[in-house]
């Protein structure tokens, strides 16, 4: 309901846009543009923003540098007589304590004042409850765009699927798609009643519809881009999307978090994509006369990186809007989410040599969060311990500081076999030494036997789940890289926010209950 109110706010807003003298001309050729004229139109592009809304400890990236950036451009294009659009690749939501705990106001607020147009609705939107999600809507003064998230019950889309926009009689229509991935990226509850119906069916209808509206048309997009169509593991991208629907002029992307430093141009479409966090804008220079659509220039431009020569002064009015929200976000950084009866043991001189009840805890939080049947976690991503007492969230996340997600992958017996080979052997002193929850060996040098998941002997033709941090899933600490199995799943849930939740569901905790047993090294 609130979509629609706010679709056509924004359609009534566009509407005013639009020049009187423009409307009346060519009504009957089912065009508004001018014959002739050379429209200017910007689109400027950011995805995967993860709550990145303030510069990070180095200086790096922020919305209020961000802002200054935009601002610039905006002057220029106004200046050659153009026009911009600001559009979002979705995936606002998780990765920053100070935004999470705020459930993303900040980022949405600074995405009012740099004037975002519209968004896509990604995964990652669906990491909170859903009325956490409407909430963001009202904070948006901009539409939230899906047209294949679908409500089981209504069969109508829960998102506008699309919003126009209109410059002195150009037409411009943006669409939203998300990827089919998000119901196994994401809690089953936040999905719960809602379809992902195939992107790819879903423009096959609409771009025709759009075709009728519009002279440019433009998909923002939460799907991934992955070279040449090769998905792998993940469902179908940009790619796939751009060869398989005709009429699609830009698709601005998000998901895969990759820079695309040239516009990928799959039949006829261009496909960009800026990294993530903020660290880029893309913009991409159009030209439209006559029906034809032309891509001048097109670049991502960094917003204040590692060895910037020159950097870009933050937005002042921006700095004003955030640093409250920031100045929160660290005192709730300091919230108490549980207790312990003694030490958690997560010091280097330890984690690397044996295993101890910090992996054994991590590891359970990971399989609790999941379902997984056992969990490995690498020894040298336990970065502190954590006294008896209570446990603040920056505890937490002096454990595990690196914001690394939780994955799954599903292996069977003779392969967790082949696994442990390589990753229950591998060297004490060293960050790769393994801790295991639910699951019990012998280790021998290089062999390893008496195998048990659950307290059962293992079944080599059996499938089993297990959960490990994307680090070593990658291949960190040359564990072997599980990543383009079939049957991996990085579930994007950040691993401090998975041990958060676990102290908070079983405090008071006790020590007892995660000593390590069961491993037996001879
Ligand atoms: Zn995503």
């Amino acid at each position: 309901m609130q979509m629609m109110h706010r679709g056509l706010k924004l359609f009534a807003a566009t509407a005013i846009a639009l020049s009187v003298s423009a409307c009346s001309m060519l009504q009957d050729s089912g065009v508004s543009y001018e014959q002739d004229k050379t429209y200017k139109l910007t689109v400027l592009h950011t995805n995967d923003h993860h709550g990145r809304f303030w510069q990070d400890r180095k200086g790096r990236w922020g919305m209020a540098a961000r802002m200054t950036l935009v601002n610039q451009i905006r002057e220029e294009v106004a200046a050659e007589g153009g026009n911009v659009l600001l559009l979002s690749g979705g995936d606002i939501n998780t990765g920053v304590p100070e935004s999470d705990l705020q459930d993303a106001e900040p980022d949405f607020l600074g995405m009012n004042m740099l004037g975002y147009d519209a968004m896509a609705v990604g995964n990652h939107e669906f990491d909170n409850p859903r009325a956490i999600l409407e909430q963001q809507e009202e904070w948006a003064n901009f539409p939230f765009l899906s047209a294949n998230i679908i409500d089981e019950k209504t069969g109508e889309p829960v998102f506008n699927p699309y919003t126009t926009f209109e410059f002195d009689g150009l037409r411009v229509a943006v669409m939203g798609l998300t990827t089919t991935d998000t119901p196994k990226q994401t809690s089953p509850e936040s999905v719960e009643g809602l379809e992902f119906k195939s992107p790819v069916d879903v423009a096959s209808k609409l771009v025709p519809e759009l075709e009728e509206k519009a002279d440019i048309i433009i998909a923002s997009t939460h799907m991934g881009h992955y070279t040449d169509g090769n998905f792998g593991v993940n469902a179908p991208g940009d790619v796939t999307l751009a060869r398989k629907v005709d009429g699609i002029d830009l698709i601005v992307g998000g998901h895969s978090q990759d820079p695309l430093f040239e516009p990928d141009q799959q039949n006829g479409t261009y496909i960009v994509q800026a990294h993530e966090w903020g660290k880029y804008v893309g913009r991409a220079d159009f030209e439209f006369k006559n029906g034809e659509l032309k891509l001048v220039d097109y670049k991502l431009i960094p917003v204040n990186p590692k060895n910037a020569e020159v950097k870009i002064a933050q937005d002042e009015k921006m700095l004003a809007l955030l640093k409250p929200f920031q100045d929160k976000g660290s005192k709730l950084v300091e919230v108490n989410v549980g207790s312990i009866d003694e030490r958690l043991m997560g010091e280097r001189k330890e984690v690397r040599y044996f295993p101890t009840n910090a992996g054994i805890l991590l590891g359970k939080a990971f399989m609790e969060k999941t379902g997984a049947d056992f969990a490995t976690m690498n020894g040298g991503g336990i970065r502190a311990s954590i006294d008896a007492g209570d446990i603040s969230y920056k505890d937490v996340l002096t454990v595990l500081p690196f914001g690394n997600t939780v994955t799954t992958v599903e292996m069977n017996g003779q392969e967790v076999m082949d696994y442990l080979a390589v990753v229950a052997t591998k060297p004490v002193k060293s960050g790769a030494f393994a801790h295991f929850a639910g699951a019990e060996m012998v280790i021998d040098g290089d062999k390893v036997s008496d195998v048990k998941i659950g307290g059962e002997a293992i079944d080599l033709g059996k499938t089993y789940k297990m959960a490990i941090l994307s680090f070593s899933a990658g291949g960190g600490d040359n564990y072997p890289n599980l990543k383009t199995k079939p049957g991996f799943v990085d579930t994007g849930f950040v691993d401090a926010d998975v041990l958060r939740e676990y102290v908070e569901n079983h405090s008071p905790l006790k020590v007892a209950e995660f000593e390590p047993k069961g491993v037996i090294r001879k």
